[in-house]
């Protein structure tokens, strides 16, 4: 048995926890409850078309598949439901998207996920401007990242894995294997700030809403509960440590041009710091130099979505010393 430290607990360090105690490694997971962390404002949609041409990302059904057992394996045995599928709405913004969409709809891999049509006319009943239609994405869902998180937290304590507090090195780890799971913090880390983050600060807004469907035009509107939902992001990568804005604020309602939000009352205003990579890929792996300290960061926006997948290559890294794939492997920076 591997005796490993995890420096953070956000969805990283948490994700990758639990997956090395199931493997039977002894773990102890530390954070220092730092400010501006990405997972502590994070909606966790899980959303398998990005970007304006609704493209499906590399290995996305792999992480699918990773997501579906690895979540519902941690509802089941801490009895609480945090990861659901959702019916997520594509607002098209341009005639040209919707016209991606149709193709999509015939070829076999981006056929999985786009579904059915739906026209202005019909969004125009429920008070909803989409001049160029909706196309319904296909398994997209919906992680309570908080929810997660809190449940993880309380599994470590009670098996004596937890501490508070940030890390400040020491003898007690000298022989033990460090994993550094910290977010955008990793830019204060000597041993791995040479590597080219790119880390983005994000705000996300909650407001009452009535509209009941989760939609998205690159902005979303995602219900929390009947009568609330999150509405969000913005991306600014240079004041990463303001926290929330006056102008991200009437970016968001600007971009949810969908829909008239901007009379709602505002219950909350949050911002966080996504950890992105300069190529946009994650970076894990082991520092070149200094055996038994390790990476496992840069998820960008989207964490839910990755984070299984990758902690699953890392820990047959760290147990099987399997190598890691090149195009997330911290030694493709050599
Ligand atoms: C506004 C916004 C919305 C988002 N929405 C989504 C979404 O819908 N779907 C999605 O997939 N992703 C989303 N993301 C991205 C997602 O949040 C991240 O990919 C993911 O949460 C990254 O997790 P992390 O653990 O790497 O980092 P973080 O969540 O930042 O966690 C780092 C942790 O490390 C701790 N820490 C740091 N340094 C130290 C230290 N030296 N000692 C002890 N503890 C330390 C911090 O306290 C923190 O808890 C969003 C991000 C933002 C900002």
């Amino acid at each position: 048995m591997n005796e490993f430290l995890i420096v953070g607990h956000g969805l990283a360090g948490a994700v990758l926890a639990h997956q090395l105690l199931n493997r039977d490694q002894k773990v102890t997971v530390m954070d220092g409850n730092l400010a501006h962390s990405a997972s502590g404002v994070s909606v966790g949609l899980v959303n398998p078309l990005i970007g304006p041409k609704l493209n499906p990302p590399e290995k996305i059904q792999e992480c699918l598949d990773v997501n579906e057992s690895f979540y519902h394996n941690c509802e089941q045995s801490w009895g609480k439901l945090f990861y659901k599928p959702i019916s997520l709405h594509r607002i098209f913004k341009t005639k040209k998207q919707q016209s991606f969409w149709s193709v999509k709809r015939r070829d076999s891999i981006a056929g999985l996920y786009t579904g059915k049509f739906i026209s202005s006319v019909d969004w125009k009943t429920k008070g909803l401007h989409a001049p160029h239609g909706s196309g319904l994405t296909k398994n997209a869902y919906q992680l309570d990242v908080t929810t997660f998180l809190e449940k993880s937290r309380e599994k470590l304590q009670s098996i004596d894995a937890w501490e508070s507090g940030s890390f400040s090195g020491g003898e007690g780890i000298k022989k033990m294997g460090v994993i550094f799971c910290e977010g955008f913090r990793v830019i204060e880390n000597p041993l791995f700030n040479h590597l080219p983050f790119a880390p983005a600060r994000g705000e996300v807004l909650r407001i009452e809403s009535k509209l009941e469907d989760s939609v998205s035009n690159g902005a979303w509107h995602l219900p929390c509960n009947e009568e609330e939902a999150f509405i969000g992001s913005t991306w600014d990568h240079q004041e990463l440590m303001c926290g929330p804005t006056e102008i991200g604020k009437s970016e968001i309602f600007k971009s949810c041009n969908y829909y008239d939000l901007s009379r709602q009352p505002l219950l909350d205003h949050l911002s966080g710091v996504r950890s992105g990579t300069k190529d946009r890929n994650p970076i894990i792996g082991e520092h070149p130099k200094i055996a038994n300290r390790y990476l496992f960061n840069g998820f960008g926006s989207r964490g839910t979505s990755t984070i299984p997948y990758h902690s699953c290559k890392m820990v047959d890294f760290l147990i099987n010393q399997k190598t890691i794939p090149k195009a997330v492997n911290l030694a493709r920076f050599d």
